[in-house]
């Protein structure tokens, strides 16, 4: 059984059972894995893509 380990891209919290949370591609380059947790997403905390510095969400 692999478990794949979630870094939240905002707060560096570790996802673990966390339904709210999402995993997607830079909008931006589409290259870098973000993931948010769902505390960030309600308060809409910004994430940075460590490939091409773009910063959400917007
Ligand atoms: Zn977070
Ligand atoms: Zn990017």
């Amino acid at each position: 059984m692999v478990e794949k380990q979630l870094i939240c891209s905002s707060c560096k919290k570790r996802i673990t059972n966390d339904p709210g949370s999402v995993v997607f591609n830079c909008p931006n380059c589409g290259k870098s894995e973000l993931v948010r947790c769902s505390d960030c997403r309600k308060l809409a905390a910004k994430y940075k893509c460590s490939e091409c510095g773009f910063e959400g969400p917007n």
